[in-house]
């Protein structure tokens, strides 16, 4: 029984992601222009102090903010949970919403702003979930830790890489992880929904191309124009495509997929598989093969002066133990006048979709929603997993959702009108309570 003192996390859910989309906590990638996590870790904070929980905040510089709390288990021998959460949000444009990102409104059943599915949902669903704990007495077997992270969106570096390189103690015991993407549903039909695990992500493989050429005159005749050479270097990264190369958790997310539907998954030909998966087709296309899209081009300084270098960002994607396969094929499609500096490399994680806290997360998903049929996938993008994973921890992406079915989720990440469905949200507490209490 609760009293009205006490409301229910399904309920407090809602106002807590509320109050943490109000707060702006832009992130440009550059520390002058950002807003900074340090209200927003503030509030997580008093919100945790307010049931008894301590928890200390880390600056990595001034105003970038982390958060870290351990919440004792009553089976002291056994290891940790790490629960991570980034609390940045992407840039977003006011003027092309239908409400302010930052406004929090609900609106046609949804709760609406930046943050709303990318992360702030899962933030708020932890808080609920470890605040209503405090409030009746639960206790989870394991320690589980807390972290709620800053600079996710500009690679973690002031975020989950600065707490992985400097207080590592904070996650001692900590042997696996739950964080973003995962635990989403996608429906096949009325009665049966897929929820996407994620147990790998692609790796992050940045660089640089620079082409080199002689300066010069623009109304000359010139044949060793760098911007020429580079942009032909670029057209043809940007029209490559790289070979399909099948990994376990694909296979197995294929194979998983293939008995829900119902169907043959042809395994040397899994793109006619993958094309009928409608709005998560374009989140798994992108995990049968390495990537490379070029992104920026610097060149020049007057219209008729001929520059003598020209450069090109291309943000690469490599699969699980492909990112020396992909530098090779990069350097060929080049050649060799162009030079290839990384600006960022993190390596592909990838996990095995068994053992003990994958029962779990499993049970949880079936107990909430007796139609889910958990599977396995690979994120195409990077996530603080990243940097947790430096600490020997096997992470998974587990934020669960439960989504309607005609919902562009995938559309939503950094998208306009980013919104999270209020009852998917507290699907989302219910399925995390259950689990966290169990495993
Ligand atoms: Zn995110």
């Amino acid at each position: 029984m609760t009293t009205s003192a006490s409301p229910q996390p399904t309920d407090e859910v809602v106002d807590l992601c509320r109050d943490l989309l109000r707060i702006d906590t832009t992130n440009t990638g550059d520390n002058d222009t950002s807003a900074g996590e340090r209200r927003a870790a503030e509030y997580v904070a008093e919100k945790l102090a307010e049931v008894g929980v301590d928890a200390e905040i880390h600056e990595s510089a001034p105003g970038r903010a982390n958060l870290v709390a351990r919440i004792p288990g009553t089976e002291p021998g056994r290891d940790a949970l790490l629960v991570h959460g980034h609390l940045d949000v992407v840039p977003a444009d006011p003027d092309e919403w239908s409400v302010h990102p930052f406004s929090g409104e609900i609106r046609d059943g949804y709760l609406w702003g930046r943050g709303a599915i990318d992360m702030k949902d899962f933030d708020a669903m932890v808080l609920a979930v470890v605040r209503d704990w405090q409030r009746t007495g639960v206790r989870p077997r394991r320690d589980v830790v807390l972290a709620f992270t800053a600079d996710e969106e500009a690679g973690s570096d002031y975020g989950a890489h600065f707490l992985a390189r400097n207080h590592r103690g904070l996650f001692d015991g900590c042997t696996e992880a739950i964080g973003e993407v995962g635990g989403f549903s996608y429906s096949v039909d009325d009665a049966r929904r897929l929820y996407l695990i994620e147990t790998a992500e692609k790796g992050i493989d940045w660089l640089r191309l620079h082409a080199r050429g002689r300066p010069g005159h623009g109304s000359m005749v010139h044949d060793d124009n760098a911007v020429t050479a580079l942009a032909e270097a670029v057209a043809r990264i940007g029209r490559h495509r790289f070979p399909v190369v099948m990994t376990d958790t694909v296979r197995a997310f294929l194979a998983e997929v293939g008995d829900v539907l119902g169907i043959e998954i042809d395994p040397e030909d899994p793109e006619t598989a993958i094309a009928k998966l409608g709005p998560i087709a374009n989140i798994i296309g992108a995990t049968i093969r390495n990537t490379a899209n070029p992104t920026r081009l610097a060149a020049g300084y007057k219209d008729n002066v001929i520059p003598g270098r020209a450069t090109a960002t291309i943000d690469c994607r490599s699969l699980p133990g492909q990112s020396e396969e992909l530098e090779r094929q990069l350097r060929e499609l080049v050649g060799p006048d162009i030079a290839i500096e990384y600006v960022q490399r993190q390596p592909a994680l990838e996990t095995t979709f068994d053992g003990d806290l994958v029962e779990q997360m499993s049970a949880a998903l079936r107990a909430e929603d007796p139609g889910a049929h958990p599977v396995p996938y690979m994120l195409s993008g990077g996530t603080d997993a990243k940097a947790f994973s430096q600490l020997g921890i096997r992470c998974f992406g587990f934020a669960p959702l439960r989504l309607p079915a005609d919902l562009n989720f995938s559309g939503l990440f950094h998208g306009i009108d980013e919104r999270v469905p209020l009852d998917g949200l507290q699907f989302g507490v219910r399925v995390l309570d259950r689990f966290l209490r169990n495993c």
